[in-house]
């Protein structure tokens, strides 16, 4: 926009003019509807840019920053009823009146007390890899008021200084606060203050360094670095294994209580061609269970006066249309589909396709049915989820840490942290002290994939698959055009603050990529991880691993629509527990290749992400008192070359896969560290 210097000129106008807007807005006036000598202030869609140049040209009193939006140009613009008029006559169509003049005392005391007031909530700066940055949020007190802008000028102990824009940051509909991604900063910033559009300052702050804690180093010879390929169930399952023989006296191997469906779908076939008409027919039963390729056809019986009937022999369903008394064909497609579900309910059901309804049933098929799965080297059937548990006295006498990983299946980094976390704990056993010290101090938990169905689907099928395998849908959206989009996301299926309870953040919608399933708990792989902290109550901390972003986070992480109610805030040492152990944790996943999880990335989920109803850290911390935590491991990466933040994906080039499961893994040591030293202050 050029005509930035202008607005920010008219700053002073902003003050006068600007209030929050009513939430029920003053409708548009209708012409010359303006008092004698009276103003307003008025929001004005204008034709085109060329007209919003006139007017900043003729020095027309604009107020607050000249919007697009869909096309049309926005301005704010206090008039009289003559210019008002005026105005109207070259095409300005008002919307709103965004505020009425009123006398000049009162308003002497608005424009006292509409300077607004700013707070910085964060101030930090760290460096990574040679490269110092700056992350800051303020709040406004001028919350409702969607165009107050914020600028941050930094200062170095040199004498440089700079400044940048923050974005305003709403969620649910409520205000939060402004903030920036970290700003890359020639050397350390010793002061920043910040000012609004509205005429309001901060004080100056001293930002403080980020996160402040460094683990103590790895001693010579520390073993790391045993993951070398992405790593599928199958390899997991193999891996923990393998583990469990090599260091028999500190490790146990849980199977945990339910299996999950298995990597299976029934068989499925479009009977009739899905363009013009055509019924879905699948079987009950999976198609590993004998039903791949099995046959579905439709004949014309060839008499008159025929009702539907089907018949099922040597895996072929023949169903024979109902004719007239001419012998033409009368069944529809809502009929066959009925038929066969009524008539074979433990080995077939059907529905008709979406835009078939009420058709006539033409002649098809044989056409046969399959469980469209790919992966050829997956084990069929119901799968065993496995944890494994570490440490020398593992009875239930010392403090337990759970960390689980690949709830959501796309995550393939996810494992890998959680494996190698697990391998260095044994292999180091022996000869690092520390590491002895740890595993002797605490008993440890770990499921390396809850989601292992949903996993295989991911490498084998779709590799966008975030939730399990089991397909809740009924009716049209059983259609195998849906197929990547069936499943139940795990980490919305647990009970506290869940979709059920009115909680933000999941769905009802068996496609939605956050549905919910059918009632808290619906699926194994939930139960799992419930079932394994229940059945071990020393467990007192648990790290959820996902990817990808670089969040830091612990609860609460839902909220209620409505006035964006949280679930209840930790108490004060809680919050203090929290962040203090989340600046160590940080600090240790820094010392391996400078990846600095962001401060405004690093708190309650629902401050900092978005709300997750029904996530597993919840239930954890409000129904078993654990003090739970949710990794987003995959850092964005500073790319100097174009002075941006990249994001890394769910499966990215797998080095870079490699050194996520480096860094967290780190991570997950010092939350081991963080449990030794509070049992040990006897907490
Ligand atoms: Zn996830």
């Amino acid at each position: 926009m050029s005509f930035r210097p202008r607005w920010a000129a008219l700053a002073a106008a902003l003050v006068l003019i600007v209030t929050p807007i009513p939430r029920a807005a003053e409708a548009a006036p209708a012409g010359d509807q303006l008092s004698a000598g009276e103003s307003a202030l008025i929001r004005f869609r204008l034709p085109d840019e060329a007209m919003l140049r006139r007017l900043v040209a003729g020095g027309e009193d604009l107020a607050a920053r000249p919007r697009t939006q869909n096309g049309a140009v926005l301005a704010d613009i206090v008039v009289d009823g003559r210019r008002l008029a005026a105005l109207t006559a070259q095409g300005a169509e008002p919307l709103q009146v965004i505020q009425r003049s009123s006398s000049g005392a009162a308003r002497a005391t608005r424009l006292a007390a509409q300077a607004d007031t700013l707070h910085f909530l964060q101030a930090y700066w760290w460096t990574s890899n040679g490269k110092t940055f700056l992350q800051t949020q303020v709040a406004t007190t001028a919350t409702d008021d969607p165009d107050v802008e914020i600028t941050v000028t930094w200062r170095t102990a040199d004498g440089a200084t700079g400044s940048f824009p923050l974005v305003r940051f709403e969620d649910s509909g409520e205000y939060q606060y402004h903030y920036a991604l970290p700003q890359p900063m020639p050397a350390k910033p010793v002061q920043v203050t910040a000012s609004s559009s509205l005429g309001g300052t901060s004080r100056a702050i001293t930002p403080a360094i980020w996160p402040g804690a460094t683990p103590p180093p790895a001693p010579t010879g520390y073993q790391k670095d045993f993951v070398d390929a992405y790593m599928t169930p199958v390899d997991i399952k193999a891996r923990i294994k393998r583990l469990a023989r090599q260091y028999p006296k500190l490790v146990d191997v849980i199977n945990l209580p339910n299996k999950t469906q298995g990597y299976r779908r029934t068989a499925v076939a479009y009977l009739g061609d899905p363009n013009a008409a055509a019924v879905i027919v699948e079987s009950v039963a999976f198609g590993d269970q004998g039903m791949n390729g099995v046959q579905v056809r439709t004949v014309d019986p060839g008499a008159a006066n025929r009702p539907l009937s089907a018949t099922y022999k040597d895996r072929v369903l023949t169903v024979r249309l109902a004719t007239d008394g001419t012998g033409k064909t009368i069944s529809t497609t809502d009929d066959v589909a009925a038929f066969i579900s009524a008539r074979y309910p433990q080995r077939f059901r059907a529905v008709v396709e979406e835009g078939s309804t009420g058709l006539p049933m033409p002649v098809a098929g044989p056409a046969r049915l399959d469980d469209g799965l790919l992966g050829t080297e997956v084990p069929q059937g119901p799968w065993t989820v496995q944890a494994l548990r570490i440490g020398k006295t593992r009875d239930g006498s010392k403090p337990g840490v759970l960390s689980y990983s690949q709830e959501h299946a796309r995550e393939w980094a996810t494992p890998l942290v959680t494996l190698e976390f697990a391998e260095r704990l044994l292999a180091n056993y022996a000869t690092d002290p520390e590491t002895r010290s740890l595993v002797d101090a605490t008993d440890i938990f770990i499921i390396p994939t809850v989601n292992p169905d949903g996993a295989n689907y991911s490498f084998n099928d779709f590799n966008f698959q975030r939730k399990n395998l089991v397909n809740h849908c009924t009716g049209a959206t059983r259609d195998p055009k849906y197929r990547n989009s069936w499943g139940v996301d795990v980490n919305r299926n647990y009970t506290v603050g869940s979709y059920f309870d009115g909680y933000v953040g999941a769905s009802a919608n068996c496609l939605s990529g956050t549905y919910a399933g059918t009632a808290e708990l619906s699926e194994a792989e939930s139960r799992n991880v419930i079932a394994l902290a229940k059945a071990h109550p020393n467990i007192n901390l648990a790290m959820n691993v996902h990817s990808y972003g670089g969040y830091f986070m612990w609860p609460p992480g839902a909220y209620r629509a409505d006035g964006r109610v949280t679930l209840p805030r930790p108490s004060i040492d809680e919050s203090k527990f929290f962040l203090d152990s989340a600046r160590r944790i940080v600090g240790a996943i820094a010392t391996e290749r400078g990846t600095v999880t962001w401060p405004s990335y690093t708190g309650p989920v629902a401050d900092v992400l978005y709300s997750a109803a029904g996530n597993s850290a919840d239930q954890l911390y409000y129904e078993l008192g654990i003090d739970a935590w949710d990794f987003e491991v995959g850092n964005d990466r500073w790319n100097e070359a174009t002075q941006q933040w990249e994001g890394v994906g769910f499966q990215p080039p797998f080095d870079e896969a490699h050194a996520e499961s480096q860094e967290y893994a780190g991570g997950l040591l010092e939350l081991v560290r963080v449990a030794r030293d509070r049992a040990a202050a006897g907490q």
